[in-house]
């Protein structure tokens, strides 16, 4: 037997256990939740294991969780006949919460700003599920063993820092764990506080954990045939055991969909919709997708993995199950039950079975019909949802072309009409003036920088709408999306300004073209491929654009930052000059007493280095562009 060895959490999970205890006030209670979902995962998984692999677990026949409560000790146990914990186990799993995102976790719950709600939402998430129990404890013990282990082990802590482990002698027949938590005192006016109390456990087990799949047993008081009769005991089940997702959809209420949700996914808030389907033939299964309100706020982080759960008949096979889900729906949470899948198979099987990849596509399918008609019926609601979620749909569209139709039905920006809401392709296309061919977008990283840009003065002159492009995906989501509705869509700084057939009949008078050429070549060819008269400015003097066919200015901006600079491709820049400008006549004149004069080229220089600092692209010498300005000044 080892002796009692005394550790020390972590200095994160000591952090975590502090606030638990010292900060969250509210919502005591989904303590309760949280132990009878592990013991639930533990049955399953022990459940598991005994179809793979029968020889050890024997006895698995009878899995339950047992719930017992000694209101004069103040000692409430939660015991389960799971898969239990080897002394290993139990350090890495209970000792410390070893998650990326821990450090994320906690400055989110020290942010003042954060209510005391959201706190609880991050419980769920960072899975300090077990450490709730803190929050109603002044001492927790655990015991465990583990059917991989010939001992039991003994965890005890105070919450305080240190926790303390132990081997014990366990017997084989008490495989599984017991959490034994020595309550502290309750609120005297709130009886519901009092967890020591049966009948509040069998409230809160009737709330939060109804539906789950093995019984929860309690002893409660048998029913007295004469009232002088001595108080007796029977053990009752607490729960009806019944998955919500078997039960017909008619009986369920949208409040007990809600409920499933949050217990089950770990979420304080109830979801935007929720998608309960049964298909029956060649392909049969139950899904119960959820689409959340919010998206976690490290949804995006890589240890946060998609995908849906998966069951057979009931029982518990995988979480997870990525082939289920495309990326782009990631956000989406669920599970999917299936008869057709037999208990024993392996990841690896599933990736390839066909069953597997129907289901995914009809899911799939499903999610965005729903959105589709989110969109229709209910703009409002269907907006809150996009400003969560709309990223992730616009990645769909560039890592699944064939999707490509029916996501960008779905897309919503913000544009020169809709500043303060958003519009979908669709209703911008149903705006579009008479004689307008293009959709036009601008990109940038905020609608003000966006106003502010010289290109969409001719535009905004014609009443054209414009886009706004301010995620960092659109620009790409447009490279392969190109057009909607037959209509291309274009940046208001690529290319032509409208169709290039109309530009080929417009005359630029043959003196016009000597000057832009003279300026292009005082330029060169590493600043410039082009000088050409500009169509969409009608204030300013000049503003760049990018080549059609090349990156855009904000392309290379979005990928130098993140670090990959594309085998040094750049925007390939064209320098365009609003000739009805009055600098444009300084320029002329110059132009006509000396083509080659000094003043032309620092005319030339200083334009292009204006284009420049207009689309906030630095300059390559500064100080050239000082001294030039300041010549300029002294004449
Ligand atoms: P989460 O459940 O979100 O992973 P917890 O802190 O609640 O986070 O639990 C941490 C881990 O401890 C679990 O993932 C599981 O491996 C283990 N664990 C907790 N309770 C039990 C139990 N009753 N039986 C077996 N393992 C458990």
């Amino acid at each position: 037997m080892s002796e009692k060895q005394v550790h020390s959490f972590e200095a994160e999970t000591k952090e975590i256990l502090n606030l638990m205890v010292h900060s969250i006030y509210t919502h005591k209670e989904i303590f309760l939740r949280e132990l009878i979902s592990n013991a639930s995962d533990a049955l399953d998984k022990a459940r598991f294991e005994s179809i793979t692999k029968s020889d050890k677990y024997k006895n698995i026949n009878d899995l339950k969780i047992t719930i017992s409560t000694n209101e004069e000790t103040r000692v409430i146990t939660i015991s389960d006949n799971g898969i239990g914990m080897t002394k290993d186990e139990v350090i890495s799993n209970i000792g410390s919460i070893a998650r990326s995102g821990t450090k994320l976790f906690l400055d989110k719950l020290k942010d003042k700003n954060e209510s005391k709600d959201s706190g609880i939402d991050l419980i769920g998430q960072f899975g300090v599920g077990f450490y709730s129990a803190f929050m109603i404890s002044d001492d927790i013990i655990l015991e465990t063993r583990s059917v991989d282990s010939d001992k039991g082990v003994r965890w005890q802590s105070t919450g305080d820092g240190t926790y303390t482990i132990e081997e014990i002698e366990r017997d084989i027949d008490k495989r599984g764990t017991d959490i034994i938590l020595k309550l502290k005192d309750f609120d005297a006016d709130d009886r519901d506080s009092n967890y020591a109390d049966r009948y509040n456990i069998k409230r809160l087990i009737q709330k939060y954990s109804d539906y789950v799949n093995y019984p929860i047993m309690m002893d409660m008081p048998k029913l007295k045939e004469k009232p002088e009769d001595k108080e007796e005991f029977e053990s009752q089940i607490m729960n009806s055991m019944v998955s919500i997702w078997q039960k017909n959809k008619n009986d369920i209420t949208r409040v007990e969909y809600d409920d499933f949700y949050k217990a089950h996914f770990h979420d304080y808030q109830d979801p935007f919709e929720v998608i309960h389907t049964k298909v029956e033939g060649t392909i049969e299964y139950t899904a119960l997708l959820f689409l959340p309100k919010k998206s976690q706020f490290n949804f995006l982080a890589p240890d946060n993995e998609r995908g849906l759960d998966l069951y057979c008949r009931n029982v518990f096979i995988m979480s997870k199950c990525k082939e289920l889900l495309p990326e782009y729906l990631r956000f989406v949470k669920g599970l999917v039950d299936s008869p057709d899948f037999s208990l024993n198979i392996s990841r690896e099987v599933l990736q390839h079975t066909g069953q597997l990849k129907k289901i995914a596509s009809n899911i799939e399918k499903k999610v965005l019909e729903l959105l589709e008609k989110k969109l229709k019926n209910e703009r409002e609601s269907y907006e809150q949802f996009w400003s969560e979620f709309g990223e992730s749909l616009k990645v769909g569209i560039y890592s699944d072309f064939n999707k490509k139709d029916t996501l960008s039905k779905l897309l919503l920006f913000k544009s020169s009409e809709h500043k303060d809401d958003h519009t979908s392709l669709t209703e911008y296309v149903s705006r579009m003036k008479e004689g307008q061919e293009f959709i036009y977008y601008a990109a940038g990283s905020d609608s003000a920088s966006i106003e502010k840009l010289p290109h969409l003065e001719n535009l905004r002159t014609k009443g054209y709408e414009v886009l706004y492009f301010m995620d960092r995906v659109d620009e790409f989501m447009v490279q392969t999306m190109r057009e909607f509705d037959g209509k291309t869509l274009r940046s208001v700084s690529q290319g032509s300004f409208e169709n290039s057939d109309s530009k080929e009949e417009k005359i630029i008078d043959a003196k016009t073209n000597d000057i832009l050429n003279a300026i292009k070549e005082v330029l060169g060819e590493t600043k410039v491929v082009e000088v050409t008269e500009s169509e969409r400015l009608t204030e300013s003097a000049v503003c760049l654009v990018s080549r059609e066919g090349s990156m855009t200015f904000n392309m290379a901006k979005v990928l130098a930052e993140s670090g990959q600079d594309m085998f040094g491709m750049g925007a390939e820049r064209i320098l365009e000059i609003n000739i009805k400008h009055p600098i444009f006549e300084k320029i002329k004149n110059e132009f006509d007493s000396n083509k080659s004069s000094d003043l032309f080229k620092e005319y030339s220089e200083l334009l292009y280095d204006e284009a420049c600092i207009l689309e906030g692209i630095k300059l390559d010498d500064p100080m050239l562009f000082a001294k030039r300005m300041n010549s300029l000044l002294m004449k």
